[in-house]
């Protein structure tokens, strides 16, 4: 039976160590925390997403203000908004919540945000930062993910390490930081051949494709560290990508669905706001 990798209490000490730097740096700068989240139309599961979000800066000691917009709002007025917000000078991080409604182009927002208030990382600076092995903002997930192994002292150099799926939030940056650790890096995609036979050979396996319970035991070597980032609703249960039941029985450890990787988005989500505000408030004394 494979050990739990248990992101939530992680999470917790991270939220914990949180709340008293912001508590430490109030004290120091007279200012506080303060991350700014647009949110854009009225999909719930981003709803929920973002109420998770400003609960979680709320108990950190962090300001949270949900600028909320309409599903029709133009491009252009969108881009203001950011503007505003990238030249509000009591506002240290912008994060713009995914997915955005369709006939706005989401790179093109997304590049709008002052890199030093990026707090997902995924302006073309933070992304150029990690992919030449600087990084300085990274996305909340796969930074959350190296946090786990690096807890559970589970190896990352010299080991194979596959991740399924490259999107630009999750596999991409993954991937880099994985290499950053010298893994030796597969990144596999809706377009690999064989990915059971690939995602056998790996010694980490991590799983981002968005199909709830795809892979099962017989795509995990014995022993294998398997993380599951896939969030899925399915029959009003949440699921991941990984079929936990019979992965369990051949991994060495796996994270599991709710209370893995999940909740360790949000903490380093709210540890990168904390990395913006010191860069802007902080460096500039
Ligand atoms: P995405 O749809 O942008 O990318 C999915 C990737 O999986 C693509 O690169 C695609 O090539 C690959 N893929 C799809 N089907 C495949 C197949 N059959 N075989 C091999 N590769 C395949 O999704 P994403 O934004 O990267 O998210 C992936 C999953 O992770 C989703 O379930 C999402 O909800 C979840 N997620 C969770 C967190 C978290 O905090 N736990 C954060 C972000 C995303």
């Amino acid at each position: 039976m494979a050990q739990l990798l248990d992101g939530k209490s992680l999470s917790l000490e991270i939220r914990e160590d949180v709340k008293n730097r912001v508590e430490k740096l109030i004290h120091k700068n007279g200012i506080t925390p303060h991350l700014a989240v647009i949110l854009v139309g009225d999909n719930p599961a981003s709803q929920s997403y973002v109420k998770g979000k400003e609960t979680a800066c709320r108990k950190a000691g962090i300001i949270s203000t949900v600028v909320k917009v309409d599903a029709l709002i133009s491009e252009v007025e969108l881009l203001k908004i950011v503007d505003d917000l990238n030249n509000d000078t009591s506002v240290h991080g912008i994060l713009l919540q995914l997915p955005i409604p369709k006939h706005l182009n989401a790179e093109n927002v997304i590049e709008h945000i002052r890199s030093d208030k990026d707090v997902d990382g995924f302006t073309p600076k933070n992304v150029a930062l990690l992919t030449n092995g600087f990084p300085h903002l990274v996305p909340c997930t796969p930074l959350g993910i190296i946090r786990i192994l690096k807890k559970y002292h589970i190896p990352i150099e010299g080991q194979h390490c596959v991740v399924i799926g490259r999107s630009q939030i999750v596999g991409k940056p993954m991937a880099s930081l994985l290499l950053r650790e010298n893994g030796t890096v597969t990144i596999c995609h809706s377009r690999t051949k064989d990915l059971q036979a690939m995602a056998k050979t790996a010694d980490i396996l991590v799983v981002a494709m968005g199909k709830p319970k795809m892979v099962n035991s017989s795509y995990i070597k014995t022993g294998a560290t398997v993380i599951d980032v896939g969030i899925s609703r399915v029959d009003d249960v949440i699921v991941g990508d990984v079929e936990f039941e019979s992965a369990e029985k051949v991994a060495g450890f796996i994270t599991p669905v709710p209370g893995g990787v999940g909740p360790m988005t949000i903490a380093c989500l709210l540890e990168n706001t904390l990395t913006c505000y010191e860069s802007l408030v902080e460096n500039k004394r």
